[in-house]
């Protein structure tokens, strides 16, 4: 199905009155969607809604903060076509023009999230006022780093809490960021700012100290945004290529992880580039909304081979005369020294003299089970990446041998408002992805939002999907390696029609 939809002043409107309608029209709002049956509340999860007119034409942007729209989490998979119902029912805005992105905050929200984004959508409707907008860019690269670790190996692994992280010298290289943050802002006539809409790649999964619900870092930036552009502005998130891009210290043991500081970093960045943008009366709205068929991947192989693997790994595992009682004290004594370590200088010094090596003898030894209790461990470290990973292969293997087909329809939605031009993608995309659309681009002010209008797990790139089961990303993934190239070219063809 194809719908493109545009809008043009100077042809449609002449006369006084319409006049009017030849503006750009915006409304926004936001609604709390917190679970507060589901234990402590650090903050507040919010549907914001974002309704944009010019003439005949209506966009919706909703931002959730949820971990996805569907499949996973909280959201099921009615919301979506519930929620584009009624507002088709309630208010006559198309479906096809409500673009659902979710921020991927892994925080809980309430059971009647699809009766609450319908209100948050309707009271952006009852404030519309006409506006004028621009688009314009900040810049944020203290927050986030690239998830993925390129070996020496050749392989990939990725920074998850699922499992342990390979020795530090295993470690190659790491992949890139976007410190790019995409934004629309929307003024009143009287220069006042309404909306602002931010767009940046970053998994939302710091937390808060103790653990209560949280809509992450994401949340705390918008709300920073909010408070500092004045009462009624609503900014609204939305999540970019994030899919490869964790947090910075994800995996820190030494502090409380705090989501708070990173979220203020980055509203502080937006807002600087907000600042930085001159609203324009520009009337240009374009929605066009394309399903597109993607190939799937067939994992049977690659199963097979981790299994291999697997088993390999478990038949490697040797008897050590060590246990993790005796390994840790030696570990640490082993380490403070390299030529004294079981005992004082002068009782080597002693021994020497006297042309005796017992205490070299055991050192020799015990670094000898040292080595070997810690090849046991590396060992256990790796069978739990491949037992993780395998475990996500296997589930979205047996979910295609389930659909009785070889590929799968996504929705793909492009928007122009004024010179801010977007694309989305129902699933995770890589940060590599958004990277290369943007650069192909012909607009300025291109962005690229995943996590839209549906999910569809993880997509990263084809070199990415040659990694198949050594990493979230390639593994937690129903696509195949062709999909990239169809998507960045479809991606291609709806920009140049904006
Ligand atoms: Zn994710």
């Amino acid at each position: 199905m194809l719908f493109i939809v545009t809008f043009c002043a100077v042809t449609i409107c002449s006369g006084a009155r319409l006049a009017v309608a030849a503006s750009l029209m915006a409304g926004a709002a936001k609604v709390d969607i917190t679970n507060r049956n589901a234990g402590p509340v650090n903050d507040p999860l919010y549907a914001r809604a974002l309704v944009i007119r010019s003439g005949a034409t209506t966009a919706v942007l909703v931002a959730v903060d949820a971990v996805a729209i569907g499949e996973i989490g909280y959201i099921t998979n009615a919301y979506l076509p519930t929620v584009r119902g009624k507002l088709n029912d309630e208010l006559g805005i198309p479906p096809e023009h409500v673009l659902i992105n979710a921020s991927h905050c892994h925080g809980i929200v309430c059971d009647d999230v699809t009766e609450r984004t319908v209100q948050a959508v309707k009271a952006a409707v009852e404030k519309m006022v006409p506006v004028t907008v621009g688009a314009g860019t900040g810049h944020e690269d203290r927050i986030m780093e690239n998830r993925r670790l390129k070996l020496k190996s050749g392989r990939e692994v990725d920074v998850r809490h699922a499992y342990s992280l390979p020795p530090d010298d295993a470690v190659a290289e790491v992949g890139p960021v976007d410190p790019q943050i995409g934004i629309l802002r929307l003024d009143r006539e009287d220069g006042s700012p309404l909306a602002v809409v931010y767009n940046f790649a970053c998994h939302p999964i710091q937390g808060v100290p103790g653990g209560a619900n949280t809509a992450d870092m994401t949340g705390f930036s918008s709300k920073v945004i909010e408070e500092n552009l004045g009462e009624d502005v609503i900014a609204l998130f939305l999540q970019g290529c994030g899919g490869d891009i964790n947090p910075v210290f994800y995996k820190d043991v030494d502090h409380p992880r705090s989501a708070e500081p990173l979220g203020n970093m980055l509203g502080l960045s937006t807002l600087a580039g907000v600042r930085s943008i001159d609203c324009r009366e520009d009337d240009r709205l374009t929605v066009i909304n394309e399903t597109l068929t993607l190939p799937r991947g067939d994992r049977t192989d690659r199963i097979a081979e981790l299994e291999s693997k697997q088993r390999q790994l478990l038949q490697s595992l040797r008897g050590t005369t060590l246990n993790l009682k005796t390994f840790l004290p030696l570990a640490v004594k082993y380490s403070l020294s390299d030529e004294y370590p079981s005992y004082y200088s002068h009782r080597y010094l002693h021994d020497d003299a006297l042309g005796r090596s017992d205490l070299r003898h055991l050192d020799a030894e015990n670094r000898r089970n040292i080595e070997a209790y810690m090849q046991n461990i590396h060992t256990m470290e790796e069978l739990t990446r491949v037992q993780t990973n395998l475990r996500l292969l296997r589930k979205h293997q047996a979910s295609l041998v389930a659909s009785g087909k070889r590929t799968i329809d996504v929705e793909l939605l492009g928007l122009r408002v004024g010179n801010f031009v977007l694309v989305t993608f129902p699933g995770e995309l890589t940060v590599r992805i958004g990277l290369n659309i943007k650069k192909a681009s012909p607009h300025d002010h291109t962005f690229v939002a995943g996590y839209t209008n549906g999910y569809i797990y993880y997509a990263p790139t084809a070199e990415q999907l040659l990694n198949v089961g050594g990493a979230q990303e390639d593994s937690d993934c129903i696509l195949a390696p062709e999909w990239q190239a169809i998507f960045e070219t479809k991606a291609a063809e709806i920009l140049e029609r904006l």
